[in-house]
């Protein structure tokens, strides 16, 4: 059985769509999608030889050599033109790696009309990289399992602005102010004035009054929204 985490990346691909599933480790999203009757046709990218092996393995178990093509590729290599992918998927990375796998091969987002990217930490860089690249959010989802918190994006090609307080916390998810979007903010909230106080501690050059200046500025965006002042 898939994760929940998985599932939630899997339940916003169009039925129909041709999928590259990056960083896909044992294949699991793309066997689901071609299971569950989403897709008939994904290739699962790995640029690691274990988990492509992995990857393979699971394929082959499943007997689904038809529909999926791994390959063992960094990035966006893993997508050839005449694959005709019209839909990415990233997930179980941190937001600055995803960005990265993008920013490779932009000629490869070319006939990609949806991005879902789950970035485990900084979401925040993938909603600027999004403005910068002329994408827009469709959807965005906070979720728990296993005690961790994970962000699910889902882009398609427009364009958007943002305030700060959006970009850093998700303009929807802001608005939705579920139990989980509260938990993370209050524990981030709460790491952020650890540092502060490791701060105070230490010797006051310029350098920490600005890095200080940063710290409670992010502090105040998200109190604001924790508090209701927005
Ligand atoms: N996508 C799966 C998931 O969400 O459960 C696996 C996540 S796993 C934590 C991250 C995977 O991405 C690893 O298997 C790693 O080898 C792979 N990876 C990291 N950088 C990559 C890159 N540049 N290109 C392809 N795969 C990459």
């Amino acid at each position: 059985k898939l994760s929940k985490r998985l599932e939630a990346v899997a339940s916003f691909v169009p039925t129909g769509a041709v999928v590259a599933d990056i960083g896909s480790d044992h294949a699991y999203l793309p066997c689901y999608l071609v299971h569950n009757g989403i897709v008939k046709k994904a290739i699962a990218g790995e640029v690691v030889k274990g988990p492509y092996e992995s990857a393979l393995r699971q394929v082959k178990l499943e007997g689904l050599e038809d529909n999926i093509t791994v390959r063992l590729a960094d990035g966006l290599k893993a997508v050839e033109q005449r694959d005709g992918v019209d839909t990415i998927t990233i997930a179980g990375m941190g937001g600055p790696l995803i960005v990265s796998i993008l920013e490779q091969c932009p000629e490869v987002l070319h006939s990609v009309t949806r991005l879902i990217l789950q970035p485990n930490i900084h979401a925040k860089v993938i909603r600027e990289w999004a403005i910068r690249n002329h994408w827009a959010i469709l959807d965005e989802v906070i979720l728990k399992e296993d005690d961790k918190i994970y962000e699910i994006l889902v882009l398609q090609r427009g364009d958007m602005e943002l305030t700060e307080q959006e970009t850093l916390l998700g303009k929807q998810l802001m608005v939705n102010k579920s139990d989980v979007f509260v938990e993370k903010w209050t524990k981030e909230i709460a790491n952020w004035k650890r540092i502060l106080s490791s701060i105070e501690k230490a010797d006051h050059t310029t350098d920490i009054a600005k890095k200080r200046e940063d710290v409670m500025h992010h502090i105040n965006l998200v109190e604001e929204v924790l508090n209701d002042e927005v």
